[in-house]
């Protein structure tokens, strides 16, 4: 089980003379666990997101953000010495933080010809295998590099043809295996993976898409942010469905950005915690959220306010 942890985050926009935007965000993710991060437009929760993800419009000022993982977070994580497994995050670029389990959903480019979505996707696995395999055990990687050197010397070669690829990459075979069954979890439709990135993407199946991604990519942790915007009801409950098997199948901990409550009818949370003026300044459970339902954020302002 891993952990994502905000504390005290300050942040401002990264230019001279920058806006400030978040004031002490406090926050605590566990792998395993939905939690929901409401708050009105312009609280600060997209910008706690590209935080969390590295996105560099962004300065932190104060604070940390902390990532910490455990035996059963990944293959390969138990040989990681038992003192060295919490990651300061600020120090990390937005692949080394996706690397290690933090996922937060990319665009495709739209521009690019003819590459199907599975191909993408398989494309996205191998280098997020690659980048972890380089971030958490490069020494060992360069004992791999060395021998294939020694191979080189001695005249060896290796055929893309034969066998698995190069450095345990996964391959076209595998990963539709792999594919097929996270589909069905999501129950996905398997020729969705088949179209081609260029050929465009309805609102809805973008957010299906960003499911899927999660989905392959297994985080630890996942930040969605407003995945329920202009979804229609079919369609919010098929991303709901993805969203909680994401959680139920691989233990993927959610942080679901919304401003309505109305996901939150399909994807319990565990933990609902609401911005105001960038901080958190109320948490809950989904009891909180049904509240915000029939009283609106005027009366968290209400409260905030008064008893500061
Ligand atoms: P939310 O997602 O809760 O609606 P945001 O995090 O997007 O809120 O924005 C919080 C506040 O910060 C808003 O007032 C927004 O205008 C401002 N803000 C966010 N990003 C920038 C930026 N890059 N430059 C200037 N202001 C920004
Ligand atoms: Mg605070
Ligand atoms: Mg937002």
């Amino acid at each position: 089980m891993a952990t994502l942890e905000l504390k005290d985050v300050h942040a401002e926009v990264a230019e001279d003379g920058g806006e400030k935007i978040l004031d002490g965000v406090d926050l605590e993710i566990p792998s395993g666990e939905i939690h929901a991060l409401m708050g009105p437009n312009g609280s600060g929760k997209s910008t706690t997101a590209k935080i969390i993800a590295g996105h560099p419009a962004y300065d932190v000022t104060d604070g940390e953000v902390l990532f910490t993982i455990e035996d059963d977070d990944f293959d390969g994580a138990e040989e990681l010495p038992a003192d060295d497994r919490t990651f300061d995050l600020l120090g990390l670029e937005p692949n080394e933080r996706a690397a290690l389990g933090i996922f937060l959903a990319f665009q495709y480019p739209a521009e690019i010809e003819g590459v199907t979505l599975v191909n993408f996707l398989r494309t996205a696995l191998n280098a997020k295998l690659d980048e972890r395999e380089e971030l958490l055990f490069e020494d060992d990687d360069e004992d791999a590099d060395d021998a294939a050197d020694d191979d080189e010397d001695a005249g060896y070669e290796t055929s893309p043809m034969e066998g698995p690829a190069d450095d345990g990459e996964i391959g076209v075979a595998d990963f539709q295996e792999i594919l097929s069954e996270k589909m069905e979890t999501l129950d996905m439709d398997e020729k969705f993976a088949n179209r081609y990135l260029n050929a465009g993407f309805s609102g809805g199946e973008k957010k299906q898409n960003e499911v899927l991604q999660a989905a392959i990519l297994e985080p630890s942790i996942a930040v969605l942010d407003e995945i329920d915007s202009g979804l229609d009801i079919d369609r919010l409950q098929d991303v709901s469905t993805g969203i909680n098997a994401l959680r139920d199948e691989q233990d993927t901990g959610i942080l679901q950005i919304t401003h309505y409550q109305r996901i939150l009818d399909y994807v319990e949370p565990d933990r609902v915690h609401i911005m105001l003026d960038g901080e958190v300044v109320m948490e809950g459970d989904a009891e909180l959220a049904e509240k915000l339902e029939d009283e609106g954020y005027d009366w968290v302002r209400d409260q905030v306010y008064e008893t500061a």
